[in-house]
């Protein structure tokens, strides 16, 4: 297939996922929340693609759509995939480019008369993103079979409507979705091709990246009690102020993590994302701040270790400030490694058809996370245009991404022949 009528397709296509008829929407972006009416109809375009490649469709108890192209042989399939719901106003790209390319793939491999052994399914996983319910990747968590129904069955959307609901109102039973597990043995490969949603392509001037690890958050809500006074009338030798001692502990935090990723072999990332002051007002020493840390590296040891440093810490800031302290673990996700020989071959597969490429790990959570738990995995990562994501002006080239999709033919040809 030329190059130029494959950007064709991609880029019709890419409307077509994305809802649209005639051009992408850089201003107001996309808001295809997981198990909403929107997500729905970009699952039902993604059906109607998948046909029209000859493909079957069934839609698991979670609402996971499975598209396959069946081979010559019974054999376990080979899986793409990733996801086609947003967050509120993002982008056409994320979750729809891996959908996009593993379809544009199909339909390179069908052009060329290829007929495939084993099996070929393209997956398009139900709400991939936490936008809604503050729980990501349900879709392939079940599909694994690591879905904890009881965990999420009653997180709230900010309207108040519940996992449990948006579940059933997308037409599913809610005491089967845990039946949408896969075995060992029904699937023999999973590989994303998924947008960057960083700059370190750009920077080294690759083509795409192959994730050897995805880094996944422990998260720590921290309280700092002091005691509320008089700004006026209170001496700066009486005060337990709370903000003070917060601020200090964030410094700590911020330049601590920069120390260890340079001093460490895997990087870390450290951030206090959220800072409730108490009372918040110009004639009050602050007697309460409330923050929430997030840390990430795929060196879980790491992750661990600034934790313990972060405890040490706010020990010793208790004792200058006169304030005391609660630290409560509210997330620890250990990091998951992807397949180092099918991360090899992706890369000596991407490299002889002529794209440059570089080992790199996700900061991110994606569907390829989960199936990793059970099947060999890989994530192949395309560049996106300065590294915005979760943002309208989400942008990935057409020749990116047919780079991804011809790349992801020869490796369907390698692992299905
Ligand atoms: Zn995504």
């Amino acid at each position: 297939m030329h190059n130029r009528q494959l950007m064709e397709w991609l880029e019709q296509h890419l409307l077509q996922l994305n809802l649209e008829s005639t051009a992408i929407d850089y201003t107001e972006g996309y808001t295809r929340l997981g198990y909403s009416e929107e997500e729905r109809k970009a699952m039902e375009v993604f059906e109607s693609i998948a046909r029209s490649l000859h493909m079957s469709v069934r839609k698991d108890q979670a609402g996971n759509r499975i598209a396959r192209w069946e081979g010559r042989e019974k054999l376990p399939p080979m899986a793409l995939g990733s996801h086609v719901d947003t967050v509120k106003n993002g982008g056409a790209y994320d979750g729809v480019a891996g959908v996009l390319c593993a379809l544009a793939a199909i339909h390179q491999l069908q052009l060329d008369g290829f007929v495939p052994v084993r099996p070929i399914e393209v997956i398009c996983f139900a709400a991939e993103e936490s936008a809604c319910f503050g729980v990501s990747t349900i879709g392939s968590e079940a599909m694994a079979g690591m879905l904890d129904k009881e965990a999420i069955c009653s997180l709230e959307d900010q309207e108040g409507l519940t996992v449990q609901e948006a579940i059933i109102s997308a037409g599913l039973d809610w005491d089967s979705i845990q039946d949408a597990e896969r075995q060992k043995d029904d699937v023999y490969k999973y590989l994303e091709l998924h947008i960057e949603q960083g700059s370190r392509l750009e920077h080294a001037g690759k083509q795409f990246g192959v994730v050897t690890a995805i880094a996944r958050p422990v998260r720590f809500l921290l309280e700092i009690i002091g005691q509320t006074n008089h700004s006026g009338t209170t001496y700066m030798d009486e005060r337990k102020d709370a903000l003070v001692a917060a601020s200090s502990l964030v410094s700590f935090i911020y330049h601590r993590a920069k120390e260890l990723s340079q001093s460490e072999k895997h990087p870390i990332v450290a951030t206090v994302g959220t800072f409730n002051v108490s009372p918040n007002a110009t004639t009050s020493v602050p007697g309460f701040v409330e923050l929430g840390i997030d840390i990430r590296s795929v060196d879980d040891s790491l992750k661990s270790t600034l934790g313990k440093e972060i405890d040490h810490t706010l020990k010793d800031i208790q004792k200058e400030y006169h304030v005391e302290s609660t630290i409560e673990k509210i997330v620890d996700n250990p990091s998951v490694f992807l397949d180092e020989n099918f991360a090899k071959k992706i890369k000596d597969i991407g490299e002889k058809s002529g794209f440059t490429s570089m080992y790199m790990e996700s900061g991110a959570g994606h569907d390829v996370m989960n199936m990793a738990k059970k099947w060999p995995a890989g994530l192949i990562f395309i560049p996106c245009k300065d590294g915005i994501s979760h943002n309208p002006k989400e942008y990935a080239s057409l020749e990116d991404l047919a780079m991804g999709s011809t790349s992801l033919t020869h490796i369907i040809k390698s692992e299905t022949q």
